[in-house]
């Protein structure tokens, strides 16, 4: 047997013991590699051997161990934050990529109502293959971090049960209050680059890439939200605006051409909706939240001003 399978055994069961033994992984592999490749144990006895060598150490019980005891904490993708932690999750497969090396069976992004997190099955685990927009049960998979960001890992403990019910996916949204403090260049009335791919706004009739075009409009606000701690920027696409303001697309081109003059629109709009408190919440692009949907709110967002005002009436 390669040391290559012995390493991918040995991490296994490093990862068994994580939580009770401050184990080797060259301890194991050396255990394993001496029943396997001196006294040509088969490797399922070998590993059974190593396990419970370790279990008598740890005093534990066979049943107390990650691998199939069912005694995991099930969790949501947003509660994974430390790696090396033995989890049940329910979850949709989102993607599916393409594996860049032999030990990957399958790699791709889960997804619960909570947001969305890497998978990485190896091919050792000998697993059926998850499919794409399908919902599974997944007991037994262990977390992993790479540079701040989380995965999981499906390995031979895994179990893995076709749910009947679909798991929701969550996009991540954020939820920001505040009251409208500003509305920023380029709101309103604004054209865009007809160009393939490109829509950047236009500035007087150019775009940054392709130069002077025939532009098309659209509406779009570039807010800033204030809660009196910190300030978000928030972008409106046409259908939030509309919402926002009540004004359509063909409402602001005939103010527009009255007034001869696109900057009307703006005007309008800001009259309307700035100083005004909302709720927003939307996917963040940048340091911007792409509002998704926003509620006006009938006075300020902070409860002490609110109670404040309560007293004084
Ligand atoms: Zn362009």
């Amino acid at each position: 047997m390669s040391d290559s399978d012995l390493r991918t055994h040995a991490e296994e069961i490093h990862e068994q013991f994580s939580d009770q033994l401050d184990l080797d992984v060259e301890d194991v592999q050396e255990r394993l590699d001496t029943l396997v490749n001196e006294y040509k144990v088969p490797m399922s006895e070998a590993r059974r051997s190593v396990v419970n060598t370790y279990l008598d150490e740890a005093g534990m019980d066979r049943d107390q161990l990650g691998g199939g005891s069912g005694g995991n904490e099930q969790v949501q993708v947003s509660d994974v934050d430390s790696p090396e932690e033995w989890v049940d999750m329910r979850v949709t497969v989102v993607d599916l990529w393409d594996p860049r090396a032999d030990a990957v069976a399958q790699v791709g992004l889960l997804g619960d109502e909570t947001g969305t997190i890497k998978f990485t099955k190896w091919s050792k685990s000998d697993l059926q293959d998850l499919e794409e927009g399908k919902s599974y049960s997944l007991r037994n998979v262990v977390t992993d971090e790479y540079q701040g960001r989380f995965s999981v890992k499906l390995n031979r403990t895994t179990t893995i049960e076709e749910l009947d019910e679909e798991i929701e996916v969550g996009d991540d949204s954020v939820e920001v209050e505040g009251a409208l403090v500003d509305i920023q260049s380029g709101s309103g009335l604004i054209k865009r680059c007809p160009e393939e791919d490109c829509t950047r706004v236009l500035q007087n009739g150019r775009c940054s890439e392709h130069g002077e075009v025939e532009g098309e409009f659209d509406l779009r606000i570039k807010g800033v939200l204030d809660d009196g701690e910190e300030v978000t920027e928030v972008i409106f696409d046409e259908e939030a605006t509309e919402e926002l303001t009540g004004i359509t697309l063909a409402e602001a081109k005939e103010m527009a051409m009255d007034a001869l003059d696109t900057t009307v629109v703006a005007d309008e709009m800001r009259e309307d909706i700035l100083g005004r408190y909302y709720r927003v919440t939307g996917p963040t692009f940048g340091r911007y939240v792409l509002a998704d949907d926003q509620e006006r709110l009938t006075g300020p967002v902070d409860a002490d001003e609110v109670l404040i005002k309560a007293r004084s009436i």
